[in-house]
């Protein structure tokens, strides 16, 4: 399950989708923080959503991840969240956000395999590595920035529009009497290896042939 802002309404019809970005160091603070261990982070680095029979609707998720992905199911009380489609991709396909987009803005494949098939040809370049404060984040999945992009910091982005400006930045988390995070490498979880069915454009697909009219004779 993925969620999709607009970005200026009035102005234009361009969406931005919010998938999850698959925190890798720290692993899944949404994981890390769950009380009830709903959370499961399969050995591939793939963030599950919440197992219902486990969620207790406590919302620790939703303020721990800081791209604010997991949603609540209010009739179902439990928390949703995009699992990179983990019914199709653990089979070879891609997800489906990527598979029905028809701009191929949302890429599935690896860092290497984006830069094969030309996407970085316009000064783009991938970054996976965020600034929220002094808490830095690395993830599994990329954002599309441009060359001269090595990290996105998202403070300094507020700051720079002026909303939100605060003068004291919080204390780093290590000075509160809280447990280290832990990242995807300690936690014994591999670096995402080139999946068996690497991405290639799709085909379009067959068309069914006509169904015989009634009373037609065969040849
Ligand atoms: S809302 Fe559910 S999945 Fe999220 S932290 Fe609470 S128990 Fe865990
Ligand atoms: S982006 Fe949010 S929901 Fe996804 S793994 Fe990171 S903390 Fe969890």
């Amino acid at each position: 399950m993925i969620y999709i802002d607009f970005v200026e309404r009035h102005n234009t019809v361009a969406s931005s989708p919010t998938l999850c970005m698959h925190c890798e160091e720290p692993l899944a603070p949404c994981a890390q923080v769950c009380p009830a261990q709903a959370i499961l982070v399969s050995s591939d680095g793939v963030v599950q959503s919440a197992d219902e029979t486990r969620c207790i609707y406590c919302e620790n998720c939703g303020y721990a991840c800081p791209f604010g992905v997991p949603k609540f199911n209010v009739a179902g009380h439990y928390m949703q969240k995009c699992n990179l489609c983990y019914d199709r991709t653990s089979q070879g396909k891609g997800p489906m956000c990527a598979t029905v987009c028809p701009t191929q803005a949302i890429f599935y494949g690896t860092y290497e395999e984006w830069v094969a098939v030309g996407r970085g040809k316009q000064g783009a370049k991938p970054v996976n590595t965020f600034y929220f404060g002094r808490q830095r984040l690395r993830t599994r999945n990329y954002v599309v920035m441009t060359q001269d992009d090595e990290e996105l910091d998202l403070m300094a982005l507020v700051d720079a529009v002026n909303f939100g400006k605060s003068s004291e930045i919080p204390q780093s988390l290590s000075t509160y009497d809280t447990e280290q995070w832990v990242d995807a490498e300690a936690a014994g979880i591999p670096q995402r290896m080139v999946p068996p069915q690497p991405w290639t454009p799709r085909d379009p697909a067959k068309q069914p042939e006509p169904a015989p009219t009634r009373g037609a004779k065969s040849p």
